[in-house]
């Protein structure tokens, strides 16, 4: 059973967690966000396990007790995962899987506890009737939603649950638990790792896939033409790329590192240490060819497309005025 060592950054918040299980003082309710693939559900599911956890230590969940194995099994009568068929979760969803059954007392455990996938997807009227519950909630009930857009809540809701935004983790510990986790080379984990957006889960599932794979030759090809990146390829990449915004993250991520290299390649006249050091003979032709005011304006062009993406915006003609720095 997962336990919160196993968590990669967070500490805050797991502190804050393991407080609420040794006194016995959970809130009623949590909102957990972040990017899809940061651990907030990983850490929602280490949390509720150490509530019910009937153990007699300190570290909760024990991973033995009764309560842990049937957590374990996903059939603990007490913990409810909210579900949803449509786009939308709506107030039928709430009502009938949280608001009555809230009233119905734990079978078996001090708390019941209710996780809500995706809560970001309750529309109007599902918050309302989950408000209504916030307001009275019974003494044993814990609500845990969770989230990637914290913006789409009510402000009534926000003001009563408490907030856990989980951060980016640091790089070097994403790369250290790729390469203990996964056993891939130290290169292919620091690649992961900068291209996860400090998103552990994210990095542990691309990091040896055929897509991660696809997306990072895809990348460098453009990459190792910057400087002399012709403007019909860029047009053409930008059409090819601009629906799939999983793809311009990824690329600008990779993007970031490798100017990153070029300026350290330009500074030091060495690619020794640079973290695609297999890209060295790229790296020093950059180094030599562009200046500094143009990587500085091409690192511009990047985070501007970043805070689009970001707030949803059309990402399409900052994309293509990406590209056009490179040319
Ligand atoms: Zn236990």
């Amino acid at each position: 059973m997962k336990n919160f060592y196993d968590v990669v950054g967070h500490k805050h918040i797991i502190s804050h967690l393991k407080n609420a299980i040794r006194l016995n003082r959970p809130s009623h309710a949590y909102i957990f966000h972040g990017e899809d693939g940061s651990g907030k559900r990983l850490v929602a599911d280490i949390f509720a396990a150490g509530l019910l956890c009937t153990g007699e230590g300190e570290d909760k969940p024990c991973g033995k007790c009764r309560s842990c194995l049937q957590y374990e099994n996903r059939n603990h009568p007490d913990v409810i995962r909210v579900t949803h068929e449509k786009t939308v979760i709506s107030v039928d969803d709430i009502r009938s899987q949280l608001v009555n059954e809230i009233q119905i007392k734990p079978y078996s455990s001090d708390y019941k506890i209710f996780i809500v996938d995706e809560a970001e997807k309750m529309n109007e009227q599902a918050q309302n009737a989950l408000l209504k519950t916030l307001e009275e909630p019974p003494e044993y009930g814990v609500i845990i939603l969770l989230s990637n857009n914290v913006s789409m809540f009510l402000d009534t809701i926000l003001s009563r649950a408490v907030s856990l935004p989980f951060l980016p983790a640091e790089r070097e510990e994403i790369v250290k638990f790729l390469i203990q986790k996964k056993h891939v080379p130290d290169y292919q984990a620091r690649l992961a790792a900068a291209c996860s957006g400090g998103c552990p889960g994210l990095a542990y599932n691309s990091v040896d896939s055929p897509e991660f794979e696809e997306r990072r030759e895809k990348s460098l090809a453009v990459l190792r033409k910057a400087g002399r990146l012709e403007a019909e390829t860029a047009f053409e990449v930008s059409r090819e790329w601009s629906k799939q915004k999983e793809e311009i993250k990824f690329f600008i991520r990779l993007l970031e590192v490798w100017f990153r290299d070029v300026l350290y390649v330009k500074s030091t006249g060495r690619y020794g240490k640079c973290m695609l050091g297999e890209e060295g003979s790229y790296m020093e032709a950059q180094a030599r060819l562009l200046e500094y005011e143009k990587i500085a304006e091409i690192l511009r062009e990047a985070e501007k497309l970043c805070g689009r993406l970001d707030s949803n915006v059309n990402p399409e003609i900052s994309f293509e005025s990406l590209l056009l720095t490179l040319c």
